[in-house]
């Protein structure tokens, strides 16, 4: 959740294609509403008899549904989390389909108006279509008249309140050295492909998509009336100025070590950085009431070739650039041939056959500018104070264990356990839905073109946060909305946030065995969110939330020797065709997968002991159970366009890799299924790592 860049992204392809990792969902027939099959956390029919749980865990826990389970067409994967989120998509849309029904009856200022009219302004295609681009063509003619760098800073902020990715990033952060107040945060940015090494690789597949970049550019700005001619020739000088902008951005391999985007600044400090940018004028563009007293510049390096882009870049290559983005922004949204070039470029990342059914992409969208106003609704239909009270205790159980772990470590000395378990102990939980819900009463809505109330929404949310740099951070917010299937922790409030809409069937049951339960609860959301809090990134962040070392040395030195073993274990790994695991990128997820299952296994024991010990169900001991419940919570099928996206984007493995990565490290799964050493999932004692 920390990553902007992962955001943006996920949004663009989740708008035309469901390809968002971690978040999809699916309709099996089409624009009906999906029949969903009744969830449970173990399904025992998935699994394959005929596969050997020592050789390939993953291929005995999911192999027959796997070799069963057809992508539909408008998806780029299919498995548990677009189960999940296929039902959960079910209930959001009646509350959707209610609101649009019942909202001109409602007031005007009513939080459930709004909610449908964004729902019906979206849903009215006819009104695409014969609006086709007129909703954004004031906004074109803006860029148009913009006739002097002063102008160009103007409507690059009036965009970014818009929601568009353009030049750069700006927005209030939590202060990296004091947690309790938020600072202005310069992010880089500006990048219309999904990563900067999109833009600086030079291998041929890096080279097609450059060229396909270029055509679907020109097919945008020929749609929005440009000549071919001209259009190809814009898009390329787009091309090259976005290649200057990602040059000197971080990759996503260095941007995990939290001191390389540490840099406060003072304005006037940033002001030297950056001479040709009149930042007094951009913050009162953005509505600012008084410049950010305190800044983090993330990428100075970035900032500065920013500053010289601006200076020396020719102003219409800075319009063109603008166009393109204002013209991409809305292209979802607005008629037939703008919605299937994006959708046609789209698939290049997630290999999806077919558009998502529009129910399902305006359900999307209204969940990711509205989503809060969603949630109490949600919450009413599909979550019971009963199922928190138990996900509750799961994660209690959880807490309990990891303290014990933390306890008992060898490697690690008695002063940085202190420390450990003080940030154990102060670190904060929300479970299920907010306690206090936003207030939506300045957010505007009205019954034109979806575009704009898109771009309303956004600025809704940036007017809403931008005059927060000075003040006490807000500890009751969300960083995701109640139906989502995914979960986070958040190192710099220190707390784990699980939503409601993962805690349901194939995750959790209140009404299912605690095997199957600390599995997949346990293993793949708690332990996992938890030991976030302690993986190779968060580990930099103390109990309060700060960038501290609280790590003596000797003890850092220990982590990192055995964080390399993880490393070195993925990037053995094969992602797709020759493509390698990169173990650098994903070491955080992989620390987390492996010491949260090995609490999870601990909390489950204590569980058993306290609420007595089961004899096997359907064939299989408690421990067994624990991890098919874990294996099972990764079920996941995968279009090789989207995994290939995933080496570049996703700091998760495969989920094959999920599963048997760190299963192959842990003594008691071999115990549970009678593995040798030698057996594939049995890794040597030398090269297994010993972190948490
Ligand atoms: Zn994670």
């Amino acid at each position: 959740m920390k990553n902007a860049h992962i955001g943006a992204v996920v949004a663009i392809l989740a708008a035309v294609s469901g390809a968002a990792p971690g978040l999809e969902a699916q309709s099996r027939n089409g624009d009906a509403p999906a029949s969903v099959v009744p969830l449970k956390v173990i399904y025992v029919n998935y699994i394959n008899r005929k596969a050997n749980a020592c050789v390939d865990f993953n291929d005995f826990a999911n192999g027959a549904w796997l070799t069963k389970d057809v992508i539909p067409a408008a998806y780029s994967t299919s498995g548990v989390a677009r189960d999940m989120s296929d039902r959960n998509e079910l209930v959001v849309r009646s509350v959707l389909d209610d609101a649009m029904a019942k909202r001109k009856s409602l007031p005007v200022q009513s939080t459930e108006r709004k909610l449908g009219t964004f729902y019906a302004t979206c849903m009215d295609s006819a009104g695409a279509e014969r609006a086709g681009i007129a909703s954004i063509e004031p906004e074109l003619r803006a860029i148009s008249a913009i006739t002097s760098k002063t102008a160009l800073l103007h409507q690059i902020a009036r965009m970014q309140m818009h929601g568009a990715d353009v030049a750069f990033g700006y927005g209030p952060d939590v202060d990296p050295h004091d947690a309790a107040h938020y600072l202005g945060g310069f992010g880089a940015g500006g990048l219309g492909l999904p990563d900067r090494d999109y833009y600086v690789k030079t291998d041929p597949s890096s080279d097609s998509l450059r060229v396909a970049y270029v055509d679907h550019i020109t097919k945008l700005l020929t749609l929005a009336g440009e000549s071919e001619a001209q259009a190809r020739g814009e898009a390329k000088r787009i091309l090259a100025l976005e290649t200057e902008l990602a040059k000197p951005q971080l990759t996503r391999v260095e941007r995990r070590e939290p001191s390389a985007s540490d840099h406060p600044m003072t304005l006037a400090a940033f002001h030297a950085i950056t001479p040709s940018i009149d930042w007094d004028a951009y913050f009162k563009d953005v509505g600012a009431s008084t410049a950010a007293a305190k800044l983090n510049v993330a990428e100075p390096k970035f900032f500065s070739r920013l500053n010289t882009l601006i200076a020396s870049a020719p102003l219409d290559d800075w319009k063109v650039y603008l166009r393109y983005h204002e013209i991409q922004g809305a292209a979802s949204w607005l008629s037939t041939p703008f919605v299937n070039e994006n959708f046609k470029f789209s698939q290049k990342f997630s290999g999806a056959k077919q558009l998502l059914p529009r129910w399902k992409r305006c359900l999307r969208e209204t969940d990711q500018v509205v989503g809060e106003a969603l949630g109490q609704a949600y919450i009413a239909k599909s979550f019971s104070p009963q199922a928190r009270t138990r996900a509750k205790s799961v994660i209690d159980d959880i807490r309990a264990a990891f303290g014990e772990r933390v306890k008992k470590l060898d490697w690690m000395s008695a002063k940085t356990k202190q420390q450990a378990l003080i940030k154990l102990e102060r670190m904060g939980e929300k479970v299920g839905y907010p306690d206090t819900w936003r207030d939506y009463t300045k957010l505007e809505a009205d019954e034109g073109a979806f575009a704009l109330n898109v771009q309303r929404a956004n600025e809704f949310e940036w007017k809403r946060t931008i005059n927060r740099p000075g003040l006490a951070v807000d500890t009751t917010e969300w960083g995701i909305t109640v139906p989502t299937v995914n979960a986070y922790y958040n190192p710099q409030k220190n707390e784990m946030v699980f939503p409601a809409g993962a805690l349901a069937p194939q995750t959790f049951d209140p009404k299912a065995d605690d095997a199957a339960n600390y599995g997949a609860l346990g293993g793949s959301w708690a332990g996992h969110e938890l030991t976030h809090g302690f993986d190779d990134e968060g580990r930099h962040f103390d109990a309060a939330g700060n960038l501290t070392d609280w790590w003596q040395p000797s003890d850092s030195a220990k982590f990192s020797k055995e964080a390399q073993k993880v490393v070195d274990q993925f990037n053995s790994y094969i992602q797709i065709d020759t493509l390698h695991v990169n173990g650098k990128l994903t070491l955080g997820e992989n620390i987390a997968d492996y010491g949260g299952l090995l609490t999870a296994y601990d909390a489950l024991q204590r569980a058993l002991k306290r609420n007595g010990r089961p004899g096997s169900i359907e064939g299989f001991t408690p421990e067994q159970r624990f991890f098919l419940g874990y294996a099972q919570s990764w079920r996941n099928h995968t279009r090789p366009e989207e995994m290939r996206t995933r080496v570049t984007l996703d700091p998760h493995a495969p989920e094959k890799w999920r599963v048997n990565g760190p299963l192959s490290n842990i003594a008691a799964f071999a115990a549970a299924f009678g593995c040798k050493p030698g057996d594939p999932m049995v890794r040597a004692a030398a090269l297994v790592p010993h972190i948490w």
